[in-house]
């Protein structure tokens, strides 16, 4: 057993003044370093998704309008994307890409765990962006191991307060890779179908999401599995402090969703990659003690590499 972890100061985005807090990937690979949960040379460090990986989930339509956002007026992408598309952004992005694969090859390997400190931009569908989300690297890092024949079914568990709406519709038709969502039902974005769709209402706290959260694991693997691959979107914003949530989890309920992934992966014997995807906490402290434990968690199981 092993966990992989992958990072690089490239994935900062320049989002300028925005709701995302664009630092908070370089502010949790610090907090793990100062908590001596890992040294700096634990990260590994990703390069950039090519433009071939990309085209596993996207129209080259949809990359060509990319480039001219970063390339002409990186500001008229915000009626797309909302947030703006400069040429760093875009790098960034791919960087993040690239650590979602690199983690998902390593983890397959290793039959372990793979953390990207980044990623999970579950939003982003086949042929547009949206919800700050640009490149759907879920998706791609499991369709580049399906291609390299590491694994041939993937589940993917998403739990970020918002629906994952860009990979269900690049999955709607794809029998090798399914999606249980759990989310907040009375918020952003309009929901898509996918194998298993949890829309809690508002408020809920960490009992009913758990509770739910874990049924609907049994049922997804029950009805849909074996699976090769477990793909956790740990979005931190069903937090109850959340600016874009109205979720209401603490940070015991994190804990326990985190503990429910590792459980399930190991029950199954398959290996688990986690991406990060939101998270708006009044204070950013908070979703970065969210993300952090999570490594801590993964690393008090599944050890370091
Ligand atoms: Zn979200």
């Amino acid at each position: 057993m092993a966990l992989f972890l992958a990072y690089d100061p490239g994935y900062t985005l320049n989002f300028s003044e925005h709701v995302f807090p664009v630092r908070k990937y370089e502010l949790i690979a610090a907090e793990l370093i100062k908590r001596g949960v890992v040294g700096e040379r634990d990260f590994l460090k990703p390069d950039p998704a090519t433009d071939e990986q990309l085209l596993l989930a996207h129209t080259p339509e949809f990359l060509e309008r990319l480039r001219r956002y970063a390339g002409t007026n990186p500001m008229a992408a915000l009626h797309e994307l909302e947030a703006p598309c400069y040429p760093e952004t875009l790098v960034a992005k791919r960087f993040m890409t690239g650590g979602s694969i690199l983690v998902t090859e390593k983890a397959i390997e290793a039959k372990g765990c793979g953390v990207n400190i980044g990623g999970g931009f579950h939003h982003a569908e086949a042929d547009r962006g949206g919800g700050f989300c640009f490149l759907n690297d879920i998706v791609i890092s499991i369709r580049v191991a399906q291609k390299k024949g590491f694994i041939r079914r993937a589940l993917v568990i998403d739990t970020d307060v918002h629906q994952g709406n860009g990979t269900a519709s690049i999955v709607l038709d794809d029998t090798t890779i399914r999606l249980l969502d759990i989310h907040q039902r009375d918020n952003y974005p309009t929901k898509v179908p996918a194998e298993l769709n949890i829309g809690l209402e508002d408020g809920c706290g960490d009992r009913e999401y758990i509770e739910g959260l874990k049924a609907g694991i049994e049922k997804v693997i029950g009805e849909h599995g074996p699976f090769d691959l477990i793909h956790y979107v740990a979005g931190a914003d069903p937090w109850k402090d959340d600016k874009l949530g109205g979720l209401k989890l603490s940070m015991d309920g994190f804990r326990a969703r985190d503990r429910l992934l590792i459980v399930t992966a190991k029950k199954l014997s398959v290996p688990l990659i986690v991406t990060l995807a939101g998270g708006y906490a009044q204070r950013t402290a908070d979703t970065v003690n969210i993300h952090a434990q999570m490594v801590e968690e993964m690393i008090a199981v599944y050890g370091k590499k």
